[in-house]
């Protein structure tokens, strides 16, 4: 296995002294996904922003394949729980995708032919000439899903990325994510409050306390691979493992 991410000791003090994340560590192996669950406020987000190299940690270190992350790195895409706020209203849904392309594309027409084809490993093509604010919320976090991975990211971080859809939905993106995930050698970090969603999504489930952040447990999730909403959520690997994240939770 080879280490992607190191996160060593890794505090984070907000201007006034608040801590959001105080002395965590955890490793990430390259091709994992890890989802971390933890209480509202317990710095799940503000982990996320120091991978990101969004935000300098105040005490210790982020290493990203050995080297600290002083600054947003390139091979790092990042979906966010606002796919409203997170496309630009006045752009195609085409040109939203193609416009993160173009320091990987020189012509336009490469750049738009890319992000025809990201769209349409989302589902999406028929929707390339419309706007963000002609799709629905699913549709409009898909084709987030679809400008994140049109970037060929080596690291996803993404932050309660199915938050702010209907159950049906969230089940939809979470199959989504799940099926792109094991077509491209992507290693992703998941935060979410949700502790089905943890389970059901995770190789691990890294389980946070309450603030400031630290890591309260590590579980591996022994499911098959081939995750399947009815069958899957009724294995009793994934009833045990929900019981055991949701009593941690809860203890902090
Ligand atoms: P989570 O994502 O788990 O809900 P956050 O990382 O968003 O947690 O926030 C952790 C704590 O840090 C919260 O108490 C929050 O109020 C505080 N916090 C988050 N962002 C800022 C900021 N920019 N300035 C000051 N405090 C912040």
């Amino acid at each position: 296995m080879i280490r992607m991410l190191t996160i060593d000791a890794l505090t984070h003090s907000y201007p006034g002294g608040h801590t959001a994340v105080d002395d965590l560590s955890l490793a990430v192996e390259a091709g994992e996904l890890v989802t971390v669950v933890g209480p509202s406020g317990c710095g799940k987000s503000t982990l996320l922003r120091c991978i990101a190299g969004l935000q300098r940690p105040t005490g210790g270190r982020v290493l990203l394949n050995g080297d600290e992350i002083r600054d947003v790195p390139d091979s790092l895409a990042m979906v966010f729980q606002s796919y409203g706020r997170s496309l630009l209203p006045w752009l195609s849904v085409r040109d939203n995708v193609a416009l993160v392309l173009r320091h990987r594309y020189g012509s336009r027409r490469e750049r738009r032919a890319a992000a025809l084809e990201a769209l349409a490993e989302v589902g999406l093509a028929d929707a390339a000439a419309k706007h963000p604010g002609q799709l629905s919320g699913g549709m409009q976090q898909r084709v987030a899903i679809a400008r994140a991975l049109a970037y060929g990211p080596k690291l996803l971080l993404m932050d309660e990325p199915f938050g702010s859809v209907d159950a049906q939905t969230r089940e939809d993106l979470e199959d989504l994510l799940l099926a792109l995930r094991a077509r491209t050698p992507v290693t992703v970090v998941l935060v979410t409050h949700d502790i089905d969603e943890s389970v059901y999504l995770g190789d691990r489930v890294v389980v946070l306390t309450g603030a400031p952040g630290r890591v309260l447990a590590e579980l591996p999730v022994g499911l098959p691979a081939d995750r399947d909403q009815i069958k899957t959520r009724q294995d009793p690997e994934f009833v045990r493992l929900r019981a055991e994240v949701g009593r941690l939770v809860r203890e902090k």
